[in-house]
């Protein structure tokens, strides 16, 4: 099995940050400029983690690629992490958001559009009623909002190293197998270890002890894990998991922001889940700012048995901006005519042809590394094989590794999603596309190869 030269690595990300530099002049006066006036020369704090030297800044995207203020090209395989999974700027949900924006933005009234969404929603998810957010993060947050009101319990559990978004009970992590607050939790309004209990995904066993006090509100759980690297459920985990939580009175949330990638009706679709809640976010409205909850009958009823009533406006849950008519008529232009079955049939194919590239070079190379996918969506990470848990997942983390790789295919037109080795196939992708990222993963792994 081939080691990684760490003394020739690190010289190649030296080499890759000049030739970044010499590359990107205007991205480098933005950057420059912006330190100014935003907090850390970017307007949201992720924007930094990108492996390059500065910040690139983009001129325009369009479908599956992205151009930057220098002019030059980039396959865009991150697509906003996600909010973007239906390439930039989709045509058919473009034509119709400007012609909601010409007819008013938002009313503080529905619009027909929100009814077919709903109706279209409850078709490919089985949850029949339905709620919109802005964002993924406010559907999570008012799920569990929800779930506790209805169970009359207070703690939430949530898997090791899961992302759903910057929800407070989530930053839950296991250091030693012991709950801890997860590092870099910016100023948490109450400890998360007394909020929320944390287990590995995939074991059965942990996750049946910790619901047996029957004092967990709700499980929220991403179907499959995408946010350290992908892992995928073992087979029977997600009986179980709906098993355990029924028989201990917890509510089932279901997390499909990312899992999406998986098909039209996402993993609940996939793998026949029969979740109490389910959230959703980031691409189904093309990019413009989306969330939705959809809730099953017998949690409408128990909520309609509470005081705060979810059609009355239940404190704590809201957003004057929610489900305003821009983003209805997004939603369904997206789910119509974007994320249609034709286009998840076109994407998944070619994520295999991704999937298919690597594992070659992979093989050739002899390197002890592995790639899964799911749907649209390709992830490989540098153990041998899949993890089966965050703690597997973390464990085979390489940050220098991650540099190197991210900096090399940037330099050469390719877009990784920043702490992912991560490939979003956007509908517009070709075959040729897909070739030239297995062409550049050769060329720069076996770079670094002793
Ligand atoms: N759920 C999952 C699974 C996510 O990965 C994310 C964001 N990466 C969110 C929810 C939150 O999405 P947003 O930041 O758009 O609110």
């Amino acid at each position: 099995m081939c080691p990684i030269d760490r003394d020739r690595l690190r010289q190649l990300i030296h080499t890759e940050e000049r030739l970044f530099i010499d590359l990107h002049p205007r991205s480098r006066e933005l950057s420059l400029r912006a330190q100014k006036s935003l907090l850390g020369g970017v307007p949201m704090n992720w924007m930094v983690e990108w492996a390059s030297p500065f910040t690139l800044f983009v001129q325009e995207g369009l479908g599956a690629h992205l151009t930057d203020v220098d002019g030059r090209r980039h396959l865009d395989l991150c697509l906003g992490d996600t909010g973007a999974m239906t390439g930039h700027s989709p045509p058919a949900a473009v034509e119709r958001i400007v012609q909601q924006a010409r007819r008013g933005l938002t009313y503080m009234l529905p619009t027909e559009d929100s009814v077919w969404v709903g109706e279209e929603l409850a078709r490919r998810f089985g949850l029949p009623y339905w709620q919109f957010t802005l964002t993924a993060t406010d559907a999570n947050r008012f799920a569990l909002r929800l779930a506790r009101q209805i169970t009359g319990r207070r703690r939430v559990l949530v898997f090791n190293r899961c992302y759903h978004g910057t929800v407070d009970e989530s930053f839950i992590t296991l250091k030693d197998r012991a709950p801890v607050s997860r590092p870099g939790n910016i100023g948490p309004p109450i400890d998360p270890t007394v909020t929320s209990r944390v287990v590995e995904f995939n074991d059965i066993s942990s996750l049946e002890a910790a619901l047996a006090p029957r004092d967990i509100a709700c499980v929220l759980a991403e179907p499959a894990m995408t946010n350290i690297g992908i892992i995928l459920p073992d087979p029977g985990f997600h009986e179980a998991l709906r098993q355990i939580t029924l028989r201990t009175g917890t509510l089932l949330i279901v997390d499909e922001t990312h899992t999406l990638c998986a098909g039209p009706g996402g993993c609940t679709r996939l793998y026949g889940l029969r979740p109490d809640m389910l959230t959703l976010g980031k691409a189904i409205a093309s990019g413009v700012p989306a969330g939705a909850y959809g809730i099953s009958s017998e949690v409408a009823e128990r909520l309609r048995e509470q005081k705060g009533r979810i059609d009355e406006g239940a404190g704590g849950i809201g957003g004057t901006l929610a489900g305003n008519a821009l983003t209805a008529a997004a939603m369904r232009a997206t789910l119509s005519s974007v994320l249609t079955a034709e286009v998840y049939a076109h994407t998944v194919q070619l994520a295999q042809r991704f999937e298919a590239g690597v594992r070659a070079v992979i093989g050739a190379l002899e390197l002890p590394w592995n790639i899964v996918r799911l749907g649209c969506r390709a992830e490989y990470s540098f153990r041998k094989v899949p993890a089966r848990d965050g703690t597997e997942a973390v464990a085979s983390a390489d940050a220098e590794l991650d540099r190197y790789l991210h900096l090399a295919s940037l330099n050469r037109g390719i877009l990784m999603t920043p702490f992912h080795n991560m490939a979003l196939i956007a509908p517009d992708v070709t075959e040729a596309d897909i070739d030239l990222h297995t062409q550049v993963f050769r060329e720069i792994a076996r770079a670094v190869v002793a």
